[in-house]
């Protein structure tokens, strides 16, 4: 079919028909009928190898108010989210733990959302087995992140020492209702702090306001710097493009948003490369200054 001119594109959507394209039709996509690659994204970073492995995405759904929560400012998030041509009422979720392959051991970071994720199955795609990995580190106790950690009672990264937050453990735990994955593995965790090494080149970086305990994980190997954000990094758009933005998954929001603010400076200024949980496949990028604010630039695919 031959493409139109701007013109026949007037005559076909109506003068009325203008305004109803900010809606972005078309940008309703991941149809199960219309599947994608294999889930997994693998990259080098110096002497390691990182694989993003998406654990899936949600239906579309309403961005709002979950993925920005500020009182009275929906109206302005949906505008920004429109002007990068994504529908606010068809917003898709996605979850995207990481491995780091330093050659000599194999760390994944977060493990979704268990029965109901992918996580499994595209790291088969990659050419992993659970029992391959030999660190899990958990960025903080949301289920979306500990989900794929127990199944039927046992740990399903069998070899794997596990490693989260101390104070983040010691919340959740305290809780009335603990959930049932930490809980499970409780003796097995190890406890640690922000700034400790889990693995050479591997630290754990102290990011708190999403939970109270939050640890990001910065990758260092040749020279160069990553960061699993885990959900330090909020939203793709509009954590960067708002500075006083957040979530309604925020347990403290203006922490959150303090923590974002020094992430974003320094991922900024020292060209750090950034992966977000639940930042848009493949979730890779950078981050770089935008007046008064950010933007995040995705790293261009490459085979
Ligand atoms: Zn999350």
């Amino acid at each position: 079919m031959r493409g139109f001119s701007r013109r026949e594109a007037l005559r076909f959507v109506g003068a009325t028909g203008l305004a109803a394209m900010a809606t972005i039709p078309g940008a309703a996509q991941g149809s199960p009928s219309l599947p994608n690659g294999a889930g997994f994204y693998r990259f080098r970073l110096g002497d390691y190898t990182l694989i993003v492995l998406s654990d899936g995405q949600s239906a579309p759904g309403n961005a709002f108010p979950n993925w920005g929560a500020n009182p009275g400012r929906q109206a302005e998030f949906s505008a920004a989210l429109r002007e990068h041509f994504l529908d606010p009422g068809q917003f898709i979720n996605n979850f995207n733990p990481m491995v780091i392959d330093t050659g000599r051991v194999k760390v994944l970071v977060d493990t979704g959302r268990g029965q109901a994720g992918q996580l499994l199955a595209n790291m088969a795609n990659a050419g992993l087995r659970p029992a391959d990995i030999n660190i899990v580190f958990i960025t903080h106790g949301h289920g979306d992140h500990i989900g794929g950690l127990v199944r039927d009672g046992q740990p399903v990264f069998a070899n794997a020492q596990h490693i989260i937050g101390e104070t983040e453990l010691q919340f959740w735990l305290s809780q009335a209702n603990p959930p049932a994955n930490l809980v499970a593995l409780q003796n097995r965790f190890t406890r640690v702090r922000g700034g400790a090494e889990i693995a050479p080149g591997i630290t754990v970086v102290d990011t708190p306001g999403h939970t109270v305990g939050h640890l990001a994980v910065q990758v260092s190997s040749g020279g160069r710097t990553l960061w699993h954000l885990g959900d330090a990094g909020g939203h793709y758009i509009l954590s960067f493009r708002f500075p006083d933005h957040y979530l309604g998954f925020d347990a403290n929001p203006q922490q959150a948003v303090a923590t974002r603010a020094r992430l974003w400076q320094t991922a900024a200024a020292e060209r750090i490369m950034v992966v977000g949980y639940h930042f848009a496949w493949p979730a890779v990028g950078y981050v770089r200054r935008a007046g008064d604010a950010y933007e995040f630039v995705p790293a261009f695919f490459t085979f």
